[in-house]
């Protein structure tokens, strides 16, 4: 196995908890359109893109629209996702997050984003955490969901990396799977029952802050 220098990181459900917030506005996207949505029902749209997560919403909500109607709608949660991202404070920064980041950094580990968010960089803003980072590859640079690897590759490629070199840490399953058909090391935060696949599983950033993983010498 190649030595590991690089990191790269989702976002959501990796290194903030920002899930509750989109959960909220396509909450209130579906009760303006007349149907109550689960928190369980949420679960299927952790990790997918904003245009893909209202499809699903719709298909829950057994509503059919046309795509000027599906723009207007994502627009609208969107907006209101944002009031909530503006009123972030640290509280949203997962346990581990800032001392995980800081431990890498100073290991010489080279770190990416790889998230599917349009609106990465004001969260990465907001919690002050930008700086961390030697690349930023979001919902704004690719074409093609996870599980494809694309975003990844990205990421590998912006820290000047090869996959192998380079470690996912990642929270859904379809990133899971992104990491793996792009040949990287896949570390899963959370279970194995709810996100098959992964090399080795987390609670969370700051269970390993206190394992020798990546962090040796
Ligand atoms: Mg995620």
């Amino acid at each position: 196995m190649s030595e590991i220098i690089g990191a790269i990181f989702d976002l959501d459900g990796v290194l903030v908890d920002t899930a509750k917030y989109h959960y909220l506005a396509w909450k209130r996207l579906a009760a303006e359109l007349g149907f109550n949505f689960t928190e369980k029902e949420n679960e299927q749209l952790k990790g997918v893109s904003r245009m893909r997560s209202l499809e699903i919403l719709l298909e829950i909500g057994n509503i059919h629209a046309n795509e000027k109607q599906k723009e207007e709608w994502a627009q609208k949660k969107n907006e209101w996702y944002v009031e909530y991202l503006n009123r972030l404070d640290k509280d949203a920064l997962l346990p581990g997050t800032e001392k995980y980041l800081e431990k890498l950094q100073k290991h010489c580990i080279k770190i990416a984003l790889g998230s599917a968010s349009k609106n990465a960089p004001l969260i990465l803003e907001k919690l002050h955490i930008t700086s961390f980072f030697n690349a930023l590859i979001d919902g704004n640079c690719i074409e093609k969901a996870k599980p494809d690897p694309e975003i990844f590759l990205k990421s590998a490629e912006a820290i000047h990396l090869q996959p192998k070199e380079c470690v996912v840490f990642e929270d859904s399953e379809a990133g899971i799977c992104a990491a793996k058909n792009g040949g990287m090391m896949a570390v899963g935060i959370g279970s194995q029952e709810i996100i098959p696949g992964a090399d080795l599983y987390a609670a969370n950033l700051s269970e390993l802050c206190n394992k020798k993983f990546l962090l040796e010498g």
